[in-house]
């Protein structure tokens, strides 16, 4: 049976490599979450990233907003953050509150404290190969796969879901490490005979126990990015108990791609910091 990939542990690697990282940088970088109103599974997510937040060492800048706030107080809130030296990451939190017009305001954010890699300009820079922030949940995925040494390179990855969250960044992290890369999404045919191909197989379509035995190659690394609430717990996109019997490798749904999205959002705020502080070396004429 398939070996099972760990993702509590990996993320809990990548979180103190990033706790040293923050040692050797000459400040503290700062994450600012903004959490505006009161949806109690924001407000979980939120009051978890803060606590790694400090437990690597960083600042915690938080803003609670209150939930009728226009769309202009929230964007000069974003624009203060911008301008804040003490501010390194800027994570807004979503789904925002109905009347707020999120894509505007995540065009808001400058690129280079987008940690979560979702403005345009960070899309458009991991398209062109350019260095940026990436996606937080595409890159713990692949952080998954180097971290059990799973090739990438020359394999057949095939990706399920095309969203701007998930599927497409990925997409362009797998291309970007020389995979052969198939994207799937609803529209397309007879889906489990393009998925029996992939030697790396993703599911990130939001569909529970969408990829079952007959849709993987026997030996195949599956990795599951779905998140289902269930009467039972947990779920992901992959009928985990069957599809285990065939993989070469899979994560669980918990314990999977999950718990590495936060670590890669504390990875983030410390390259953001790195790179803003090779930039005002440069700046200021002392890089050699
Ligand atoms: P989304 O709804 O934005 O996108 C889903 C994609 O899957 C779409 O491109 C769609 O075309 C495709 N799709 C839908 N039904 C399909 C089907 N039957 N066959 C093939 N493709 C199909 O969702 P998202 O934001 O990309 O998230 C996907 C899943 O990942 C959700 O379950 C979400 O909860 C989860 N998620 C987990 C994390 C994490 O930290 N682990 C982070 C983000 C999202």
């Amino acid at each position: 049976t398939a070996t099972i990939i760990d993702g509590k542990a990996v993320a809990r690697l990548v979180r103190e490599r990033t706790a040293r990282e923050v040692t050797e940088l000459p400040d503290a970088p700062g994450l600012a979450t903004v959490l505006v109103g009161d949806d109690p599974a924001s407000a979980v997510y939120v009051s978890s990233k803060r606590k790694h937040c400090v437990q690597a060492g960083m600042r915690d800048l938080h803003q609670h907003l209150p939930g009728d706030i226009s769309q202009r107080a929230l964007a000069t809130t974003l624009e203060e953050l911008n301008a804040d030296p003490r501010v390194t990451g800027i994570l807004l939190q979503l789904p925002l509150p109905e009347h707020l017009d999120a894509p505007s305001l995540i065009a808001r954010i400058d690129p280079d404290k987008d940690v979560d890699g979702l403005t345009t300009l960070s899309a458009g820079r991991l398209a062109q190969g350019a260095p940026g922030l990436r996606p937080c949940t595409p890159s713990g995925v692949i952080e998954l796969l180097d971290a059990y040494q799973i090739p990438i390179e020359g394999a057949h990855a095939v990706v399920v879901g095309r969203s701007e969250l998930v599927g497409k960044p990925l997409t362009h992290l797998l291309l970007r490490r020389n995979a052969t890369v198939t994207v799937c999404h609803s529209r397309t045919r007879d889906l489990a005979s393009v998925t029996r191909q992939a030697d790396i197989l993703i599911a990130a379509a939001g569909v529970p126990g969408l990829v079952g035995p007959d849709a993987v190659k026997p030996g195949a690394t599956v990795i599951d990015v779905g998140i289902h609430r269930t009467d039972d717990g947990l779920r992901g996109d992959v009928d985990f108990a069957t599809v285990a019997d065939v993989a070469g490798a899979i994560t669980p749904v918990p314990g999977g791609v999950g718990p590495m999205t936060i670590a890669m959002l504390l990875q983030n705020t410390v390259t953001a910091a790195a790179a803003r502080c090779a930039a005002g070396r440069f700046a200021s004429g002392v890089a050699s």
